[in-house]
């Protein structure tokens, strides 16, 4: 049984994870770097204001800082952590910085902040999108891949070179136009969140040193206010503390992750989506699977369809039937970009992530041969309750529908669907071992070798189709 916390989840995918870890570090550090830097500008001295950065002086504890944090990504990350100095007098010659002043100073936070912040979180937000689509592709495939670490998925999958801009990402993989539209819709949630927080530390600043002066308080005590504001002032909203800073951002990191790379799991069944509008025979389903509080638990297990975002008039309705679609095995749609922001609990509809730092998914499900199970909240192969079953031949008229369900189609980097077969392209050193594989397991997509004739009739014309 999993052990169960109310307040913060935790991704299952060790990568997506590590993604957080690593983007909730960075944008700490910078955080902290600034305060520390105001710390100092009010007089304490370097150590002093490092370390309060570091300590909960209520606690009197070590905070773990993120030099091991870095260590371990330095592989895939070298984004540095400058100092922030600020030479001019903040506070404390007895005047009050005029509103030039304060411009200035304000500038210099700024320039600290925007083209770092800018740049990691672009780059976060490639790499959830491509690991989103990852986790796709190991899903299909039947891959175990939750203890895969960011690295490994890195060097596996991208020869050590995940791309980190969207141009990057743009020149080398293949993207359609409504990807490449979501992903950017995304982004701008989370570069709004980039400013947005930009803005709070400001205001948190010039907040402390208005109340600090107001109250005739020392700078050291305003740079311990700035920090943590233990004392609880009550005219300072919590937010303001280099503290409540990280806190807030970890949170709104974790669900713009989550957002992004859930969208980017069900990317690649957008088009199939489209196609069971006609045809139901093609419609994609999904079970919401993961989060530990109660909400989420009582949700686990729900089957979803997915649905083109096109045909979604009102996002805050989830049901099929309001969108005209009838479908025997649920109510409830789906579609990229699917929220709860701005809902109440009680209004909540079925979404990942469906709440601030909710780390739930959904995980494709073949309604035909799989089921949910509750036990190990994952997607499972039916029992079969016969060994084998073979296949009734309908000699039928077929419709256009199932003609083309049976023409070669890509359905994956290197998997093609052709009469209600998958087949997978594999090297002709890997093919035996992937044969054998596949003698135990038939429900796998069926091995073919590169190099033989097979290969060429199914792959190549798979290739037309596209
Ligand atoms: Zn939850």
């Amino acid at each position: 049984m999993k052990e169960i916390k109310e307040d913060k989840e935790e991704f299952d995918v060790k990568y997506i994870k590590e993604l957080d870890e690593y983007f909730t570090a960075y944008m700490s550090a910078l955080i902290n770097e600034i305060f520390v830097g105001v710390g100092i500008n009010l007089g304490l001295s370097e150590k002093k204001a490092y370390s309060l950065a570091k300590n909960d002086p209520e606690k009197l504890e070590k905070a773990k800082f993120f030099s091991s944090i870095f260590d371990k990504f330095k592989g895939i990350f070298n984004y540095k952590v400058p100092k922030f100095r600020y030479k001019k007098k903040i506070y404390g010659d007895g005047k009050p910085m005029t509103p030039v002043q304060w411009d200035t100073f304000n500038n210099s936070i700024d320039s600290f902040w925007k083209d770092r912040a800018n740049a990691v979180a672009e780059d976060l937000a490639v790499k959830s999108h491509e690991l989103g689509k990852q986790t796709t592709e190991y899903r299909k495939t039947k891959k175990p891949y939750k203890n895969k670490s960011l690295q490994q998925v890195d060097f596996e999958q991208y020869d050590g070179k995940m791309p980190s801009t969207f141009s990057d990402a743009y020149k080398k993989y293949d993207f359609g136009n409504k990807e490449k539209q979501n992903l950017n819709k995304e982004f701008s949630s989370v570069a709004m969140y980039v400013t947005k927080t930009n803005d709070d530390i400001k205001e948190a600043i010039r907040q402390n040193i208005q109340i600090g002066m107001d109250e005739n308080k020392s700078p050291q005590s305003i740079a311990s206010d700035l920090y943590w504001n233990i004392e609880k002032n009550e005219n300072l909203n919590n937010k303001y503390t280099a503290e409540s800073l990280r806190r807030n951002w970890s949170r709104v990191a974790s669900t713009e992750l989550a957002t992004i790379y859930n969208n980017a799991t069900l990317q690649e069944f957008e088009d199939d989506a489209m196609k069971s509008l006609k045809a139901s025979s093609k419609s994609v389903y999904f079970v919401r699977t993961g989060g530990n509080c109660k909400w989420c638990l009582s949700v686990r297990g729900t089957i979803v369809r997915l649905v083109p975002n096109e045909i979604v008039t009102d996002t805050k309705n989830e049901s099929l039937r309001s969108m005209g679609i009838k479908d025997p095995h649920t109510d409830i749609a789906i579609w990229i970009g699917k929220n709860n922001v701005g809902l109440k609990e009680k209004d909540w509809m079925i979404s990942v992530p469906g709440h601030p730092n909710n780390v739930a998914t959904f995980s494709p499900i073949d309604l035909g041969k799989e089921e949910y199970n509750p036990k190990t909240d994952d997607v499972e192969k039916k029992q079969e309750k016969d060994k084998y079953i073979p296949q009734q031949i309908d000699y039928a008229e077929r419709s256009k529908e199932e003609k083309d369900a049976r023409k070669p189609t890509f359905v994956g980097a290197n998997l093609v669907r052709m009469n209600n077969s998958v087949y997978e392209a594999v090297d002709s050193e890997d093919y035996k071992k992937k044969k054998a594989k596949w003698d135990k397991d038939p429900s796998l997509p069926i091995p073919v070798n590169k190099n033989s004739t097979d290969f060429k009739q199914i792959f190549d014309e798979a290739e037309k189709n596209r």
